[in-house]
């Protein structure tokens, strides 16, 4: 019986069809990706993790355009990938930012042969059962604290390159995943990382991250450089209230957003930023951010020389929430030859993962403390 069947598909030749174009729509709901193609095509969809991607398997299916990857960098989707996975299968793959909802589909007009197969994401339901149980639940009665995780720049962004050819954005990647490491093991903890792989991601997606999953922390992972190469030492920023206070501040602030430019993201949100500027719950959450910066340092002092020894404040695009305490670290210059090799050491990553673990658990254990630092701290050292 079964090998009646098989004889059967043998002698079956599947029609062959093609994709003819690609187009994107971009809305604040959602996105939709569509590929417009010669028939009813069969697929297969399926998502994979660690990165998140979902893969999309058409059948007997070939591109009648010369086809190369698609930036997308919205709602999400990172990247648009296309290749002949076998000889009769076309396969496009979605590199997704965060876990997002998915739905396919077909729009058809069979009196003029046109099929459009439909990807639609929406980053409004979270798919994952993990994430879901993680937002379903007001923040303190949730079993773990989350902490999202941001290793800072990826992809065209290497961010500072030491000396030695160091390049931030790999020691970032780097210790972002010990950090993650030793949250997961203190066992209180659900982390995240914002990118875990080497790409570009925009500055107010790893934000959003954070606010989707409603974390209850977020760092951001960096390295400093500055000219001189016997600059040294790890800092801590908190987002501020009047912007750049000093000229070391802002140089670095604009170093880092930068960043920002080469997704091609334009500067334009000082509006926003003025209406935010006036919002009660942004200064909540920056003496919660100065508060967690200032026991983190105190931590990181016993492992690492501090370059200040206060949390500064600036205008990064990074820390612009009022939802989630943030802060960004900079481990150390990674300018100076003896740090960019210190920065490399897994002792060195493993014992500021530490303390970085220890101020958290501090940091929760009391959280109604008062801010320990005045609202504004002024930055009167100079690199
Ligand atoms: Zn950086």
């Amino acid at each position: 019986m079964l090998l009646f069947f098989w004889e059967i598909s043998f002698g079956f030749v599947p029609e062959s069809y093609q994709i003819t174009e690609v187009k994107h729509y971009v809305t604040s709901e959602n996105i939709q990706i569509l590929l417009e193609t010669t028939g009813k095509i069969d697929y297969q969809s399926f998502f994979l993790h660690h990165p998140e991607r979902l893969v999309l398997d058409l059948k007997n299916t070939k591109v009648g355009f010369p086809f190369q990857d698609l930036t997308i960098n919205e709602g999400g989707v990172n990247k648009i990938r296309f290749g002949n996975y076998d000889k009769d299968i076309f396969r496009v793959v979605f590199d997704l930012i965060y876990p997002v909802e998915s739905k396919i589909f077909w729009v058809e007009n069979e009196s003029e042969k046109k099929y459009q197969l439909v990807i639609e994401f929406s980053s409004k339901d979270l798919k994952n059962e993990e994430n879901r149980e993680l937002v379903a639940a007001p923040r303190e009665l949730r079993p773990k604290r989350v902490v999202v995780i941001d290793p800072g720049h990826g992809g065209e962004d290497p961010g500072a390159i030491g000396p030695g050819g160091t390049q931030e954005k790999d020691i970032t990647l780097d210790f972002a995943r010990v950090l993650k490491r030793v949250f997961d093991e203190n066992g209180n903890y659900k982390t995240l990382l914002t990118r875990n792989s080497d790409y570009f991601l925009p500055l107010k997606e790893r934000i959003k991250i954070a606010e989707i999953h409603q974390a209850d922390l977020f760092i951001s992972i960096h390295a400093d450089s500055n000219h001189n190469r016997y600059t040294r030492g790890a800092s801590i920023y908190c987002l501020s209230l009047q912007g750049a206070s000093d000229e070391a501040t802002r140089c670095l602030a604009e170093k880092e957003n930068a960043a920002d430019l080469i997704g091609g993201i334009p500067l334009s949100e000082n509006n926003d930023l003025n209406l935010t500027l006036l919002d009660l719950a942004l200064t909540e959450n920056i003496n919660q951010s100065l508060r967690y910066g200032t026991l983190v340092l105190r931590e990181i002092r016993k492992v690492q020389l501090l370059k200040f020894e206060k949390p500064k404040q600036a205008g990064f695009r990074v820390l612009k929430t009022a939802k989630v305490p943030s802060i960004l670290i900079e481990l150390g210059f990674i300018s100076n030859p003896q740090e960019e090799l210190r920065l490399k050491q897994k002792e060195f990553q493993l014992s500021v993962a530490q303390a970085i673990v220890s101020a958290s658990t501090q940091f929760f254990a009391f959280p109604r403390e008062e801010p320990l630092l005045p609202q504004s701290v002024k930055a009167t050292e100079k690199q």
